[in-house]
This record gives C-alpha cells, sequence and structure tokens, in this order.
C-alpha cells in the first residue's frame, strides 16, 4: 500500500546498544521498533525504517526522517540532531511540561540534562568516556554474578545492598568474584552494583543542580530496584515510564513533525 506521506514523522535513535525507532502521524505515536544495533549503525538504521514502515503498511515512500544517537552520522536521515536536544523533547512528551531533571542512562554512557520552565535545555552533563555506572557495566555484571538484566528488576528491597568499591568494570567485576568466594550473598551484591550506578548518577544529578521534577530515560530505567534506590539517595520521586527507553527516538520524530508540517505550510503557501 502507498498512502499520503505529507503528516508522517520518523525519528531514529542509534545507539551504542540499542538501535530504537518511533513513526508519528499528525504527532501522535502509531508505531514503534527496537534492535540491537549491532556492529553496522548503518545497518541498523534501514532495519528499523524497514520494520517501521512495514509495520504501518506502507512501502517504498519514507516520511521525513531524524537521526540521533551515536550512529546518528551513519544512518540514512534528513536531518541528524543531538541526543541532547531529542532527549529533552522526547522526555517532556512522555512526562509532561513539568520535567527539570532529565537522567539518561544507556548502553554506554549517562547524562543528565537540566531543562527550564520553558522546557529548553539550560545544562547538561555526560559521561561517555568509559562504562562505568553505564548498562554496558551492569550486562558485564549481571554476566559474573549468573543472572540476566530483568533480575535487576526483580530483587528483594528488602536486602541490604552490598557496597562495592569500584565502578570500573575490570576492577568490579575482579572485586564481584573476590566477594561472591567469601560467600556475600548473590542478591545483595546485585543491589549493590545498582546502588554503585544510583551513586555515580547521583552525583551528576547534584553537580548539575537538582531540580524535580526528575525522569530516568534509557534501557538503564527499566531497573525497578534502580529507581528505587534513587528515589531513595534523592529523597524525590523519579518518574518512568515503559516508554523510556524511546525518549531520544520519540524527540526525534517531534523534530521531524516540525520540520514536515512547516514544508507543509509553505507547499500550501506556495502559488498554484
Ligand atoms: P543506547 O542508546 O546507548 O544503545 P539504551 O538507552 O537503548 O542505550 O539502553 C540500552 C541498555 O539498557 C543496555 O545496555 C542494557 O544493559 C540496559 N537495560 C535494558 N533493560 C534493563 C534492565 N531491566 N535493567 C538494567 N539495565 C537494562
Amino acid at each position: 500500500m502507498s498512502i499520503s506521506l505529507a503528516s508522517w514523522a520518523m525519528g531514529l535513535d542509534v545507539g551504542s546498544v540499542a538501535a530504537k525507532g518511533v513513526l508519528l502521524r499528525d504527532g501522535e505515536w502509531v508505531a514503534r521498533a527496537m534492535i540491537a544495533t549491532g556492529w553496522d549503525p548503518a545497518e541498523a538504521g534501514r532495519r528499523l525504517r524497514a520494520e517501521l514502515t512495514d509495520s504501518v503498511g506502507m512501502d517504498l515512500e519514507l516520511p521525513r526522517v531524524v537521526a540521533t544517537g551515536y550512529g546518528r552520522n551513519a544512518v540514512e536521515a534528513n536531518g541528524r540532531v543531538t541526543e541532547i536536544s531529542c532527549h529533552a523533547l522526547g522526555a517532556r512528551r512522555l512526562f509532561g511540561d513539568g520535567v527539570r531533571t532529565i537522567l539518561d542512562i544507556g548502553g554506554q554512557d549517562s547524562k543528565v540534562i537540566a531543562l527550564d520552565r520553558s522546557g529548553n535545555v539550560a545544562n547538561f552533563l555526560m559521561n561517555d568516556k568509559c562504562a562505568a555506572g553505564t548498562g554496558r557495566f551492569l550486562q558485564n555484571m549481571a554476566v559474573m554474578l549468573g543472572c540476566s538484566l530483568s533480575d535487576f528488576s526483580s530483587l528483594s528491597e528488602d536486602l541490604e545492598p552490598h557496597g562495592i568499591s569500584s565502578m570500573c568494570t575490570v576492577f568490579a567485576e575482579s572485586e564481584v568474584v573476590g566477594l561472591l568466594a567469601r560467600g556475600v550473598d548473590k542478591n545483595a551484591l546485585a543491589l549493590g552494583l545498582l546502588d554503585a550506578v544510583a551513586s555515580r548518577a547521583e552525583g551528576m544529578m547534584r553537580r548539575l543542580g537538582l531540580q524535580p521534577e526528575v525522569v530516568f530515560t534509557g534501557g538503564v530505567s527499566q531497573s525497578r530496584n534502580l529507581r528505587a534506590l534513587l528515589e531513595k539517595r534523592l529523597n524525590l520521586p523519579v518518574r518512568v515510564s515503559e516508554d523510556s527507553q524511546y525518549a531520544g527516538a520519540l524527540g526525534a520524530a517531534l523534530l521531524a513533525t516540525r520540520k514536515t508540517t512547516r514544508r507543509r505550510r509553505r507547499d500550501e503557501d506556495a502559488p498554484k
């Protein structure tokens, strides 16, 4: 089927671990897709586009596409926008106009974005130098503990987290092996690892100037236990949505919508 594409817009967020895509029609969410980025971000972008257009039965003609994320320059798109702008827009769409602090923890980086009352980016901090405190860190630790990532969402909150001293993935691995050998409870250790991630995130947020409402995006936000540990540390509610991992792609799609709308207005205004 080929349909009029004037009102369609697509956002692609090609991250270091996961590539996410959102398709909007007249600004409303109609389809989403997520795949592993793998070694080839360009191919991940192509597969995402195909999945999104297939899911609504379109062929060939493509809507306006804006790409973001670390792989954005490799992806075929009409525009490329930084993750900061896209996350800010996407988070406001997901959580509303009260959002002032966005914590995003993805596969290989973490960032905190401060928004002013109008939703403009006032400031941000980004850690993309090492995997400490990111999804990659937790993935490695899950392997060491012989558990899955979803186990990081179902730990008993009654346990006391067993602290770890190193956030460097390499040193933390040796520490975890040593602690397990000494008989430390595996779940308490898992909670301790999550608390170390929470502590690092808290430090970034306080450095930037913590303002409620606080929202949590990126794949790591799906850890229920991490959210609870963060709330305890901040003494504030931290909002998460099941769509939190799509915040960047949603923001990119919203920017694509704006461009589409502007172009459509221009076309409509043009002399016939
Ligand atoms: P990126 O955009 O950098 O690729 P994402 O924001 O898509 O990253 O997040 C991907 C990361 O989310 C993965 O590294 C994975 O470890 C993490 N993740 C996904 N689900 C969970 C979960 N339930 N608990 C902890 N981490 C998770």
